[in-house]
Formats: structure tokens, sequence, C-alpha cells
């Protein structure tokens, strides 16, 4: 379902003032520890796959690394490969559970904390399909037109879906993390 920006914002915003005080404000940081199963796609030892819950196509979903990390100079080379390698398992399994047309991959984020976007280091991964006339990078990297509202059927059952079309299988996905310490 999509919904207003305006509307995304504002439950944004309550979320992030909810936030227990052990994640110092950082919503990135929250998902990491406590996001809810149905939305977890794949977890390495250095970074989460999970569905965005307000996405701006169906099936967007965030590699978050789990350290809190801004800055690339921060960024190991471990980390990097792994959250790429896991951008790559999700793409693929974009393409096959979902049939998208493209999947745009990026790393965004403002470096202020700021309603929508994070400093904390993340990458989306962005399917897109047949017959979207705006599947172009600045159409899909925008909230101006609304964001899909994930509710939580929706977000179990496209879990499900990506996880079993994941290449490696979800599980698969953690020991090659592992393997890579
Ligand atoms: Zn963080």
């Amino acid at each position: 379902m999509f919904i207003e920006r305006s509307v995304a914002l504002r439950v944004i915003k309550g979320e992030a003032a909810a936030l227990s005080p052990e994640f110092g404000g950082c919503v990135m940081c929250a998902l990491v520890a406590d996001a809810p199963t149905t939305h977890v796609l794949c977890r390495t030892r250095r970074s989460v796959a999970v569905l965005a819950r307000f996405g701006v196509r169906r099936g967007h979903l965030l590699v978050v690394l789990r350290r809190h990390v801004e800055r690339f100079e921060e960024i190991t080379w471990p980390e990097w490969q792994d959250a790429q390698r896991v951008a790559w398992e999700a793409a693929r399994a974009a393409e096959r559970a979902l049939g998208a047309t493209r999947v745009y991959v990026a790393s965004l984020g403002s470096a202020t904390q700021r309603p929508m976007t994070f400093p904390h280091h993340h990458l989306h991964v962005v399917p897109t399909y047949r017959g979207d006339r705006r599947d172009r990078p600045a159409a899909v990297f925008t909230w101006q037109d609304g964001v899909v509202l994930q509710d939580e059927r929706d977000a179990a059952r496209l879990t499900r879906e990506l996880r079993a079309a994941w290449p490696m299988g979800a599980r698969g996905s953690e020991r090659l993390g592992d393997s890579h310490r």
C-alpha cells in the first residue's frame, strides 16, 4: 500500500523518539539488534539484510552494517565486502522470487540524522518491475511519490519468498559471512 511521504515521516519520527537509549538515537543500530524476524532476510557476522518497512518499491530492502560506522574511512574492507555480497545475493533473490526486471543497489544516507535518512552506513537494494514507467534512479530514490508501507502479512510473505530464492540459502550465507573473518 502506498502512503504519503508526510504520513511515513510522522510514523518514523515517533518511532525514533521511542528508541531505547542504548541505541544512541540510531534507528539503524536498533534495526540491527531488534528487527522483527518477519523482516530479516539474512544475517552475516558483519551485516544484516532486512525488508525496508517504508520502501519505494515492492521488495525494497536494506543491508545494514552491524557496527555503527558513518564514514567510508571507518568501514573495513571485510565489512564492505560482506555488505556488497549480501546486496548481490539480495538482488539475485529479487530477480528470481519477485521477477524484478532491474535491481538498483545504492549507498545513500545523510551525514546527519534526519527523519528519513541515517548516517549509519547501509545499502539500499531496490527492485523495479516491468511496466514501471518511473524506473529511473532519480524517480526511484525519492519519497516524493509516497512510500510502500509493508503491513506485517505482506512483509512475512515477501520475506518467505526472498529467503527461499536466496542464492546460498539464508543459512548458507550466514556460514559464508562467518568464513570471511
Ligand atoms: Zn547506528
